[in-house]
């Protein structure tokens, strides 16, 4: 069922609290902002809110402060952010509930955005307490979401907050459902899966979800190997979850079953140190030597992945093919992302780390859509309706 959206509200003149996902990537030692992506996929539903007059009141988490305030996970540098990037003046709040927080509400006009401070240095938050939602709430008249990426949780701020006020979804909120909501229920066809990442108990229900929707499945990264374990393979020192051996066994026999192909990488790179330097070698997956971990798909699986997602009209790509975090070992997941931008199909890339890759390479563009919520992308496909978006009104 589609959601309202801000569209679908008279906001003008209103107290808007606008939760959006601000939960940026920072410099480890500096703490600058390294990726602002997340600021910037919000701009559509700011930029709406102060064109149409409404009292703009942005709220947001910042890491993982735990309950306590952290001083450089403070929103402010953000706002800052969010001020060059819309080219007009934003304050701030050093709190997000509280006597402070209610006279700077107090004081907006109609076009003005203030940003409170860091959600979850309140542990109300996370815990989505009823008293603290119900202060978040009392700030605003409406209540809109763009935080896709934070949806797939139940807190005070995506779910508590809409027992009190209308709620409403964001245009990337609105956007990110549409995208997933045709590629489960009308995706052009032929429709393929590219799945990769570390673990199969990541994916295993996404992998399970999918296989009843898609026309293939195509699986690299490091849960291949429990996979090429099943069907006989040594896989050396990669991992193998021993426990998830006879679900992997199971999910391929009812690949067969519903006739979906699913292929497995037919050879890999090898090394026998995960570091930055480490020697490596391209052998078939039907021969990984007993002291070697597999670090990357081989330029085989690479042509045959290629030669299959190019005769594909839709394709979903989540997890890297390999430990792309040492170039050495980031070539499948590079020329993946290289050539799904050239494509001229429906790509849509969800997942963290797969998402980071096609931003470092600048291919976003180049993509009909990339996910800001990996783990909220991940469970809407495995099928769960996410919490976050159950609490927004539907659309008659
Ligand atoms: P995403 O965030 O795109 O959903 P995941 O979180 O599932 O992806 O997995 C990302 C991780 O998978 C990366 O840290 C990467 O190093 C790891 N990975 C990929 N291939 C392998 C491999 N062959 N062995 C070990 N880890 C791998
Ligand atoms: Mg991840």
């Amino acid at each position: 069922m589609p959601k309202k959206t801000v569209e679908d509200i008279e906001v003008k003149g209103k107290k808007v609290l606008l939760r959006v996902d601000f939960n940026v990537p920072l410099k480890i030692n500096t703490g600058a902002i390294s990726d602002d992506s997340r600021i910037r996929a919000s701009l559509p539903t700011v930029r709406y809110l102060v064109d149409h007059k409404a009292k703009v009141i942005i709220c947001s988490h910042l890491g993982r402060p735990e309950g306590k305030v952290v001083e450089n996970l403070r929103m402010a540098p953000i706002a800052e952010r969010l001020s060059q990037l819309m080219g007009l003046p934003v304050s701030t709040a050093s709190d997000c509930i509280g006597r402070e927080v209610e006279s700077k509400v107090g004081t907006l006009k109609e076009g003005d955005i203030l940003v409170l401070e860091n959600l979850r240095f309140h542990p109300e938050e996370e815990e989505d307490d009823a008293g603290f939602a119900r202060k978040l709430a009392s700030l605003a008249d409406i209540y809109v979401n763009d935080a896709f990426g934070t949806a797939h949780r139940a807190h005070a701020s995506t779910v508590g907050v809409a027992k009190y006020l209308p709620a409403v979804a964001g245009f990337l909120m609105n956007k990110e459902l549409a995208v997933m909501e045709k590629l489960l229920h009308n995706p052009e066809r032929p429709w393929v899966c590219l799945i990769g990442g570390a673990k199969v108990s990541d994916k295993i229900e996404l992998l399970q979800n999918m296989l009843k929707k898609v026309d293939m499945l195509l699986v690299g990264g490091g849960m291949a190997a429990t996979f090429l374990n099943t069907q006989g393979y040594e896989v050396g020192h990669s991992l193998i979850e021993g426990d998830k051996l006879g679900l992997a066994k199971k999910l391929l026999q009812e690949a067969k079953e519903w006739g979906v192909p699913f292929l497995l990488p037919i050879d890999a790179v090898v090394a026998e140190e995960i570091r930055v330097g480490a020697p490596t070698r391209v052998v078939p997956t039907s021969s990984i030597p007993a002291g070697s971990h597999i670090v990357d798909i081989g330029p085989k699986s690479i042509e045959l992945f290629h030669g299959e997602l190019r005769r594909c009209r839709t394709i979903m790509w989540n997890g890297p093919m390999g430990i792309y975090e040492i170039p050495q070992f980031a070539q499948g997941t590079k020329s993946i992302a290289k050539f799904l931008s050239t494509l001229n199909a429906t790509t849509i890339i969800g997942g963290g780390s797969s998402a980071e890759v096609v931003e470092a390479m600048g291919l976003t563009d180049k993509m009909t859509h990339v996910s800001t919520g990996g783990g909220a992308s991940l469970r809407f496909l495995e099928g769960v309706t996410l919490p976050g978006v159950k609490v927004l009104l539907d659309k008659k």
